[in-house]
């Protein structure tokens, strides 16, 4: 697979280094409220991404981490009355509910900072002992920027905005006060009872330390891929290479995978402008996770991917979503049509086609969706794959195949499928195919109706019920629905 790298700038091979299992870190959620969707974008992507080298029939090992210390979570969990430990544990849960209804892989490891303490403390102390981080006054701990030369290699900062020197202990700042950075954080008054003893006193880690220190524990000193959303490139993983690199002396990772932001009807997502969206609203809208998904992976994850959530007449209608839901419908017919051949015609009754059955499915089984896998391939180019979807889709002609050419694009069509994570549904039963002979009856029964020749329609009607179909009369016209 090919995938850009950000810090090489350039579109690059993946290969595992140790041969076999290909192992990658995702910066994952601070716990602290529900994700929105743009948290998603990232999150779904990533899941893409995994799905693809897996599928390809490379095993991984998937670490994700909860951030579930910092100011935002200290200072809600208060407001909340709550422990720090409590309210993390509960938007964590609900965390894992929407990732499962978003189809995503749960991670091998999900490590949370606050169970991690020692090893985020040994990590300062090995920075301490090469001269890269110094204690203050306060009993907090800085990263000493001008001791890494390599200093801003990621988000390729020009050294001159550099304030060296200045101190600061905010965990998020602007790419103009690129700074001293906090590694441990003395305790203040407002952080309650969510301190922790150290070398250096009592205090909670900086955030940017919490995922040198788990991708340590977990992947080792150098693994193949980081990630996260562009947002993360400064400070945050500029900051963990920094830490990292100059503890182990080695790279900390071959490639590095960003996400490009998710914007709503053209802007920023913000709580104030009211286009914060979860997935709890859209499914009060009566979409689902599914159709969610497909709306996210509709754009490169190089591009910005404008969600629209209002129609021209600024109604909150998810046109987005709607044009998801549709393309997912078109997807599942094709995909009953294609069962349907081989089921009727042989008795065939279609094998398991599970992600696991399907890891292993030779190019040579995949028919008219190869290309669409291959264009995930290629720089994860899922609205690419889509298009190869839609254009095996268009071509397609399940009534002329064999019943065993059925079941081969069948195959193919469900491995993409399950690389892109979306869940076929059920063909839409008001638009299921309707038998001529159905169509003939109901006729019949409207023209009886209109001749108000009432005996002929409810006899017709009955036939109708027999063969399985509800005819729902409406004042312009009829609509005909299997029975439910
Ligand atoms: P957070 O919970 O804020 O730490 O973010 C979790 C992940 O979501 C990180 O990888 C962020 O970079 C990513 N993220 C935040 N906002 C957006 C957005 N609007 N679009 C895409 N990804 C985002
Ligand atoms: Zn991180």
């Amino acid at each position: 697979m090919k995938l850009h790298d950000t810090l090489s700038r350039t579109v690059r091979d993946l290969r595992p280094r140790d041969g076999r299992t290909f192992r990658f870190y995702c910066c994952g959620p601070t716990v602290y409220g529900p994700a929105h969707i743009g948290n998603f974008r990232t999150f779904v992507l990533q899941d893409v991404f995994r799905r693809t080298i897996e599928l390809s029939g490379v095993p991984t090992r998937h670490v994700r981490n909860l951030t579930d210390v910092d100011d935002k979570t200290i200072r809600d969990s208060q407001a909340a009355g709550q422990t720090l430990v409590e309210f993390t544990r509960h938007w964590t849960e609900r965390f894992h509910e929407d990732c499962a209804k978003l189809n995503l892989l749960p991670p091998h490891e999900e490590p949370g900072a606050v169970g991690h303490i020692p090893q985020q403390i040994a990590l300062i102390e090995a920075l301490m002992e090469k001269g890269h981080a110094y204690r203050s006054e306060d009993g907090s701990v800085y990263y000493k920027v001008s001791s890494f030369g390599e200093y801003g290699k990621l988000s390729h900062l020009d050294r001159r905005e550099l304030r060296l020197g200045a101190a600061v202990a905010d965990d998020e700042y602007e790419k103009d006060s690129v700074a001293d950075f906090a590694l441990w954080k003395a305790r203040k008054p407002e952080d309650g009872d969510n301190w922790w003893d150290s070398p250096w006193g009592p205090g909670r880690p900086g955030w940017h330390l919490e995922c040198s220190a788990m991708c340590r524990e977990y992947l080792g000193e150098t693994f193949d891929l980081h990630s996260g959303g562009v947002d993360l490139i400064f400070p945050h993983h500029e900051n963990e290479i920094a830490q990292s690199e100059a503890a182990t002396g080695h790279p900390m990772a071959d490639h590095w995978f960003h996400l490009t932001h998710l914007l709503v009807d053209g802007g920023k997502m913000s709580k104030s402008l009211g286009n914060f969206h979860t997935l709890d609203q859209i499914e009060a809208a009566g979409f689902t996770g599914n159709d969610l998904r497909y709306a996210l992976i509709s754009a490169h994850y190089r591009q910005p991917l404008n969600f629209v959530a209002r129609d021209k007449e600024g109604k909150e209608s998810f046109p987005s979503l709607a044009g998801a839901r549709q393309a997912l419908e078109r997807i599942a017919k094709f995909d009953a049509a294609l069962r349907e051949r081989f089921e009727t015609q042989q008795g065939t009754v279609a094998d398991s086609t599970g992600y696991d059955q399907l890891r292993a499915l030779p190019e040579a089984d995949r028919g008219a969706f190869a290309p669409a896998f291959e264009a995930l391939l290629n720089d994860l180019n899922t609205p690419d794959a889509l298009g190869r979807v839609f254009s095996a889709i268009r071509e397609g002609k399940p009534a002329e195949l064999s019943p065993d050419e059925a079941l081969r694009e069948w195959r193919g069509l469900r491995f993409v499928m399950e690389a892109l994570g979306l869940r076929v549904p059920e063909p839409d039963r008001e638009s299921a195919e309707i038998p001529e002979a159905v169509r003939a009856l109901a006729e019949k029964r409207w023209a009886a109706r209109a001749a108000k020749d009432w005996a002929t329609a409810d006899s017709l009607r009955a036939e109708l019920g027999e063969l399985g179909w509800e005819m729902k009369d409406g004042r312009e016209g009829y609509e005909l629905a299997p029975k439910g």
